[in-house]
């Protein structure tokens, strides 16, 4: 990726502290914070520090990134207290899943029953 993509990539800005977006969790793989159309109480963004297009860029030596991803879901779903009702993570890649943002980005969703099932 370019540097004149990743200026533009609306994630990226938001890693950089570069909006007022509300950063629940940061550290130096991941960024979390809120789904600015939330489809659920609860609707996070869980995005790894460095710009990936999407899962297609993913390459091992992003998996410390990628793991950690897993890690902050955990612990979100803990301060939110929905480790036992339950919780969705979701990864869209490319137009059959409707990918919008083009920054990998992991969904976090809860507080509501999803009856929609893949
Ligand atoms: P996807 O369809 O998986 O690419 O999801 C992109 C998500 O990013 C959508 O749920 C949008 O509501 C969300 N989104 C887009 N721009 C922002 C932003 N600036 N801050 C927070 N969430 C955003
Ligand atoms: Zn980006």
């Amino acid at each position: 990726m370019t540097d004149v993509w990743m200026e533009a990539c609306p994630f990226c800005r938001i890693v950089r502290g570069q909006t007022d977006t509300r950063i629940l969790y940061q550290d130096d793989l991941v960024t979390a914070f809120p789904d600015i159309r939330p489809i659920a109480p609860l609707h996070f963004l869980i995005v790894p520090n460095v710009h990936l297009e999407s899962v297609n860029a993913v390459e091992a030596g992003h998996e410390a990134a990628l793991g950690r991803m897993f890690t902050v879901a955990r612990r979100l779903a803990e301060t939110y207290h929905v480790t036992q009702s339950g919780y969705r993570l979701i990864v869209n890649t490319g137009p059959h899943a409707g990918q919008s943002v083009f920054h990998l980005h992991m969904h976090f969703i809860a507080g509501r029953h999803m009856p929609f099932r893949a």
